[in-house]
C-alpha cells in the first residue's frame, strides 16, 4: 500500500470506528443548525505537501462558526499587530463556556479571540479598508486560508441574528467597558455573518494545512500570513480553542485545535499537516462528539502529541 493510501485508509477505519459512537446532539440554540444530519460524518487531512485525504462527509457544506475565529484573529494581528490587539483582547484560556458573559477584571477585555466575546471584538477590528468593506476582507481571507471563494449561507445568518440575543448582550457589555471598537450592532452583524460563511471539512483541513505551514497554504501556495501570526495563533488555540475543555484536550491530544457548534473540529501538526472533522452532535462544552474521539484515537496511535520527544 503506498503512503498515501495508508492515509485514506487510516481515515476511512476512524470513521467506521467512531461513526456509531453516541451522545451528543446537535446544536439548536441557533434553530437553522438543528436541522443537521447527525449522523454525517467528514475527516479530511490536507499535507505539506499540498495531497488532500479525506473520508466520509468530507464534502458537505456546513457554517463554520467558531472555526472561523482562528484566522480572523490572525486576519486582526496581521492588520494591527500583537500589541494593538492585545489591547482590547487578551490571550487568557476562560476556564468559561464559548457564551460566557464574563469579561476580564481590571481591563475589561474578553479573555482571548477564541471565545464569544473575544472574537466579537476581533471582528469588530477588522477596519474597512478604501476598496474593500470590513466584511468582504473577512470573507476573502477565509477563502485565502481555504483556497476558495467561499460564501455565506443566508439562511444560518438569519436564523443567528434573529435569535442572537445573548451575543448582542455580550456586545453591550463589552461597549460599556470600553473595549468595544465599533458600534455593537455592527460589530455583532458582522461576526454572525462570519460564522454563517459556508465551508467543508476539506476547507477546514486546507486551512488548518495552512496555520501548520506557517502561513502558506500548500495547496494554492499562497502566502496568506505571516508564520510570526500563525504562531501566536496557534498558541492561543492551543491553550483556548476547546473553550473549558481546552487543558483536557492539551493533555490528551497534544495539539492546537478548534471546534465550532455547527461541529467542525480542526487540529493542527505544525509543519505536518492539517486536520479536520464534521459531524454535528456536540457535548455539553459545544464540541463535536466524534470528532473529538476520532482526532484522539488519531493523536494517541501514530504519537502526534506536540510535547512527546520522537
Ligand atoms: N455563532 C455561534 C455563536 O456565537 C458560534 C459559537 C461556536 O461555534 N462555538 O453562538
Amino acid at each position: 500500500m503506498s503512503a498515501s493510501d495508508a492515509v485514506t485508509d487510516s481515515l476511512n477505519r476512524l470513521r467506521a470506528e467512531f461513526r456509531d459512537l453516541p451522545g451528543g446532539k446537535p446544536a439548536d440554540y441557533i434553530p437553522q443548525l438543528g436541522l443537521a444530519d447527525p449522523e454525517a460524518f467528514g475527516l479530511a487531512l490536507v499535507s505539506m505537501d499540498g495531497h488532500c485525504y479525506s473520508a466520509g462527509e468530507a464534502d458537505v457544506p456546513f457554517t463554520i462558526q467558531s472555526v472561523s475565529k482562528p484566522f480572523i484573529y490572525a486576519l486582526a494581528l496581521s492588520l494591527l499587530g500583537l500589541d494593538e490587539v492585545s489591547r482590547w483582547v487578551g490571550a487568557e484560556p476562560s476556564g468559561d463556556a464559548f457564551n460566557a458573559i464574563s469579561l476580564e477584571p481590571g481591563t475589561g477585555r474578553p479573555a482571548n479571540a477564541m471565545v464569544n466575546a473575544g472574537a466579537i471584538v476581533t471582528t469588530a477590528l477588522i477596519p474597512d479598508a478604501p476598496d474593500e468593506p470590513a466584511f468582504e476582507r473577512i470573507l476573502h481571507c477565509l477563502g485565502r486560508f481555504a483556497g476558495r471563494e467561499l460564501e455565506v449561507d443566508e439562511e444560518v445568518f438569519t436564523s443567528e441574528a434573529t435569535t442572537g440575543d445573548r451575543n448582542r448582550a455580550l456586545a453591550y457589555l463589552i461597549r460599556s467597558t470600553g473595549t468595544m471598537p465599533v458600534d455593537p450592532v455592527l460589530a455583532v452583524d458582522r461576526y454572525f455573518r462570519q460564522c454563517a460563511v459556508r465551508v467543508t471539512a476539506l476547507d477546514l483541513a486546507t486551512m488548518a494545512a495552512t496555520l501548520a505551514y506557517g502561513g502558506f497554504n500548500p495547496v494554492t501556495r499562497e502566502q496568506v500570513v505571516s508564520a510570526e501570526v500563525t504562531s501566536r495563533v496557534l498558541a492561543v488555540m492551543a491553550t483556548c480553542g476547546m473553550y473549558d475543555g481546552s487543558g483536557e484536550w492539551l493533555l490528551r491530544i497534544g495539539l492546537p485545535a478548534k471546534s465550532g457548534v455547527s461541529g467542525g473540529l480542526i487540529a493542527v501538526g505544525p509543519a505536518r499537516f492539517g486536520l479536520a472533522t464534521y459531524s454535528p452532535p456536540l457535548d455539553a462544552a459545544g464540541n463535536s462528539v466524534r470528532g473529538q474521539a476520532a482526532l484522539r484515537a488519531l493523536s494517541e496511535r501514530y504519537g502526534l502529541h506536540l510535547m512527546l520527544n520522537p
